[in-house]
């Protein structure tokens, strides 16, 4: 039964710059590109691996003129992705050139972290892991396969109490401590190989009481993996049965279906089925090429196409 991050969803700025530092600067696969299905008049762009396989999956609303966020108590802090450990100095050079805000790299866990924001102030970093560079991976022009990004390492959240998030991760959503560095506890999803595609989430204990501002660079939810609608109901009783948490009913996102919630600490759940993926409406080979609307919203094509922004 597969468990661990199926994808990440921030808020983001203009849509051009936000597909230029993705798909070019960073080299993830747009695998679709489609509208919020809650605000159709706004994109949602999904980025992955080649298929956009769960755990390779960052996805954003970018809105022109979005005020930015502030990262506080009770969010995603920090969203990180993995990268061959052999290419390193490959993202440190490359990173430099994009002009990104980045640090010096340094050791958490035993790996090696660069961070970096993204022009909108997302917290970013690329984690690396011995031996990834003989997974498959999406290579383009200017990133070869041996330096590639391969998905989702981990998402931080910042939390003023992390037992009550904690107790989620490893009653509900199958994840397991596996070691603590200073103030940040790691968990992994327990069928995960080590380091696995979206098997980890750090819970960071926060110093104060401070809030976020919920803005651009702002993750907006986390998203857990189901296997099926199965997996996810039992998911959906033992919050309920064990924990008290009352989730959405399920929400048709056309590549997966969902249901959400507000973990104790404050930050938005999304539990998403593995079923049906991103090929369900277009071939692997052209994924990201054309604008996808779900059914009910194909009716309204031409004038979503009117309002939205030109990318490309
Ligand atoms: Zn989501």
């Amino acid at each position: 039964m597969p468990h661990g991050i199926h994808h990440v969803t921030a808020m983001a700025g203009r849509a051009h710059r936000n597909l230029d530092i993705y798909a070019r600067t960073l080299g993830l696969r747009l695998v679709k590109r489609t509208v919020n299905f809650d605000d159709p008049g706004t994109y949602h762009f999904y980025y992955g691996d080649e298929t956009g396989q769960p755990g390779s999956i960052v996805t954003f609303f970018p809105w022109e003129h979005a005020a930015p966020g502030q990262v506080g108590v009770g969010e995603t802090m920090e969203t990180a992705l993995r990268i061959p450990e052999t290419a390193v100095a490959f993202w440190t050079h490359r990173l430099v050139a994009a002009g990104l805000r980045h640090e010096a790299p340094q050791k958490r866990f035993g790996e090696t972290v660069l961070r970096v924001r993204d022009p909108d102030g997302m917290r970013l970093a690329l984690v690396g892991v011995p031996g990834l560079e003989a997974e498959p991976a999406w290579s383009t022009a200017e990133i070869p396969a041996e330096a590639a990004i391969r998905g989702v390492h981990s998402v931080g959240l910042l939390l003023a109490d992390p037992a009550p998030t904690a107790a989620i991760l490893t009653d509900v959503l199958g994840f397991a401590e596996v070691g603590r560095d200073d103030e940040v506890v790691r968990y992994r999803a327990v069928d995960a190989r080590d380091a696995g595609v979206g098997a980890t989430v750090d819970l960071h204990t926060a110093g104060g009481p401070a809030r976020g501002r919920l803005g651009a660079g702002s993750v907006h939810h986390v998203a857990f993996r189901a296997a099926d609608d199965a997996a996810q109901a039992d998911m959906v009783a033992r919050l309920a049965d064990r924990h008290g948490i009352t989730t959405t009913g399920q929400r048709d996102r056309n590549y997966f279906r969902s249901v959400y919630f507000r973990e104790p600490g404050g930050v938005l759940f999304e539990i998403a089925t593995d079923q049906p993926g991103f090929a369900v409406d277009e071939p692997i080979a052209s994924l990201g090429t054309a604008l996808k609307l779900p059914p009910q919203l194909e009716p309204r094509r031409a004038a979503i196409e009117a309002v939205l922004p030109q990318v490309a």
